[in-house]
């Protein structure tokens, strides 16, 4: 069925004119695909008829699903009833589709209780695709559709539930053919630009990957700074002599002593996804506000895990941008800062200040670690 819908033009296909009629008789009896939104439906769905050039019509669920589009959010088509493929080989798309690996044919057979032969057959019957190209197909939705709506490249991979940026840029690659293959491995062969300057908090050292700020570090000592930087990206190539990376450095420092402005800088942050959550949700305090390591494994949905969420403040790359000096002991008390309590102390007094008037921090002298 899927080689004919790709020979038989759509709009020539009478199954078309049932979605054009909105025909609720036909729900259950096939799904359509429509690769611009990447969102699949069934034939009744109320949105606005779309072009039959970029719709796929699909005899199964399972079909639409192999596509890698998403289930439209107007007409459910997941719920949409009489789908008539074989239960085994739906188990195996859910696990499929759950997995953040592609499962081995092996443990999606044992999963469903069929012989590895067995299921390859029914599902390659029913999807049209083997059970290694659904998965494929599926992750690919997955990062094409998060990108779309994401922020920032981190944002995006979190979101489609890579638990590393280097798996999901081995599928951007793929998905996109973007060219982010030198992510992987720790960053070899990426090229980081870095710049330092001086804050009232004292030395800042600003470092970019290509697609943003990687790292913002503060110090009293330019070298230990640089040291930092070159054990943060053991692999790749540091430059530090470009003038235009100067305005990066400015934008910073302007952050720096106005936490309050925001940086319009793109992120590159770099992190499992674990300090992901912790980071997202220390960015999402607002200033002049903090909260305890409690409130924040709380807020994160892992009450439990406050020690590991204290880990990932103090892992955080980015000073100030990731706002994890945001964070106090549950008895007022400051709990330590990566970059020196005095500094700390001294945003956050700065910060609560800029709820009244505009400030700048005083000059600390406090030390690293
Ligand atoms: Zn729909």
């Amino acid at each position: 069925m899927t080689r004919l819908s790709t020979i038989i033009a759509t709009a020539d296909d009478p199954r078309w004119a049932r979605v054009v009629a909105r025909d609720r008789t036909a729900d259950g009896s096939f799904w359509y695909s429509v690769a611009t939104t990447s969102v699949y439906c069934r034939p009744s769905c109320p949105s606005r008829t779309c072009n039959p050039k970029n719709v796929t019509l699909h005899a199964t669920l399972a079909q639409a699903r192999a596509t890698g589009c998403r289930a439209c959010r107007r007409c459910d088509p997941d719920a949409a009833g009489t789908d008539r493929t074989h239960p085994a080989v739906l188990r195996a798309c859910r696990m499929i589709e759950g997995a953040e690996d592609i499962p081995a044919l092996r443990a999606l057979a044992a999963h469903v209780g069929l012989s590895a032969w067995h299921l390859h057959r029914l599902f390659k019957a029913a999807t049209g695709v083997t059970p290694h190209a659904y998965a494929t197909a599926h992750r690919h939705g997955r990062v094409r559709h998060e990108l779309g709506r994401a922020t920032t490249i981190t944002d995006a991979y979190v979101a489609a539930g890579f638990g590393s940026g280097g798996r999901f840029y081995s599928d951007a690659d793929a998905a996109l053919g973007m060219s982010a293959g030198r992510y992987r491995d720790g960053g070899s062969r990426e090229d980081i630009q870095f710049a330092l300057g001086v804050s009232t908090l004292g030395h800042v050292l600003v470092a970019s990957a290509s697609r943003g700020v990687a790292a913002i570090l503060l110090g009293d000592d330019p070298k230990a700074l640089l040291t930092d930087l070159a054990t943060r990206f053991p692999k790749a190539r540091l430059t530090g002599d470009d003038p235009a990376y100067r305005t990066v450095v400015q934008t910073v420092i302007a952050l720096i002593e106005e936490p309050a402005a925001g940086l319009a800088l793109p992120l590159d942050i770099r992190g499992t996804a674990f300090q992901h959550r912790v980071w997202q949700a220390l960015r999402a305090i607002p200033v002049g506000t903090t909260l305890t390591y409690t409130d924040l494994a709380r807020q994160i949905g892992a009450p439990a895990a406050v020690r590991a969420v204290a880990s990932a403040c103090a892992a955080n790359p980015l000073a100030v941008a990731v706002p994890c000096h945001r964070i106090v002991r549950a008895d007022g008390g400051l709990a330590g800062y990566a970059w020196g309590v005095d500094r700390k102390r001294a945003l956050l007094q700065c910060e609560r200040a800029a709820s009244i008037e505009p400030c700048s921090p005083r000059r600390s002298t406090g030390s690293r670690r």
